[in-house]
């Protein structure tokens, strides 16, 4: 069954995470927005000078940059069958945007997958986060450490990031950001029916069950 939907949530919510879980038990790749301009930051482009600053403050970076982005990235052959959408949209006009996108392609969005979680777990989340840097698997100091110290589960590198706006002064202004442009999305896809809730203070695993229900249509 195709699926094209998106995983909504605050930073820290488990988006990312579970995208991972959906494109390796679905085959939906995970359209991430923070991981393409983090990419373009990392390869020195011209998108990545302009983005880079703005990404450590915790701010937005520009509507027509992320959109673009997107634009092309839903247009490549493994997003044919379906995509998940990582942190975008972010705000009501990136929304607006994408509503234009699949509809000049003849396409529609299934789900809207809300990733509920207090703000107050958010901060530990973010803080405790690192990414393998060769193959990009999530983990957590606390709640997703690696089997083996120091090596990655899934490709055995033993080389890991941290991102600069991980930082617990950051956290805030991207929880400010979040709540101030990126919530108001939910009335919005409420009232087209596509919104579903998730618990996401639960377990990783149930938090994936949840969400498998929703694109299986028991949700
Ligand atoms: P997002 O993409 O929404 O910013 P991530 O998927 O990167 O969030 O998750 C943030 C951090 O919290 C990561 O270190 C991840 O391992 C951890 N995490 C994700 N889901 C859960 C969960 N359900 N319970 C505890 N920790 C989680
Ligand atoms: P998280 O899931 O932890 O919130 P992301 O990796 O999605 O973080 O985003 C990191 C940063 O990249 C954001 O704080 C923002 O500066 C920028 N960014 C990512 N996606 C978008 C978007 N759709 N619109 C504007 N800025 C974005
Ligand atoms: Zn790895």
């Amino acid at each position: 069954m195709s699926s094209r939907l998106i995983l909504l949530g605050p930073p820290g919510a488990g988006k990312g995470t579970q995208a991972q879980r959906l494109t390796e038990q679905r085959g939906l790749p995970q359209l991430s927005t923070g991981d393409m301009l983090r990419a373009a930051v990392k390869a020195g482009t011209e998108i990545g000078r302009e983005a880079e600053a703005i990404m450590k403050r915790g701010d937005l970076v520009p509507d027509s940059v992320v959109v673009s982005i997107i634009g092309e990235r839903i247009d490549q052959p493994d997003a044919k069958n379906g995509f998940v959408l990582d942190g975008f949209p972010r705000n009501p006009a990136q929304a607006a945007a994408l509503d234009e996108m699949l509809q000049q392609r003849g396409l529609s969005l299934d789900h809207v997958i809300e990733m509920k979680v207090d703000d107050s777990a958010l901060i530990e989340r973010i803080t405790g986060r690192f990414t393998c840097a060769k193959c990009g698997t999530g983990y957590h100091d606390r709640f997703k450490p690696t089997k083996v110290p120091g090596v990655c589960d899934s490709c055995g590198s033993t080389e890991f990031v941290r991102r600069p706006d991980d930082k617990a002064e950051t956290v805030k202004s991207r929880l400010d950001v979040y709540h101030a442009q990126t919530a108001p999305l939910l009335p919005y896809y409420r009232a087209k029916g596509i919104l579903h809730e998730v618990d996401g203070m639960a377990e990783m695993d149930e938090v994936t069950r949840q969400i498998g229900n929703v694109l299986d249509g028991r949700g």
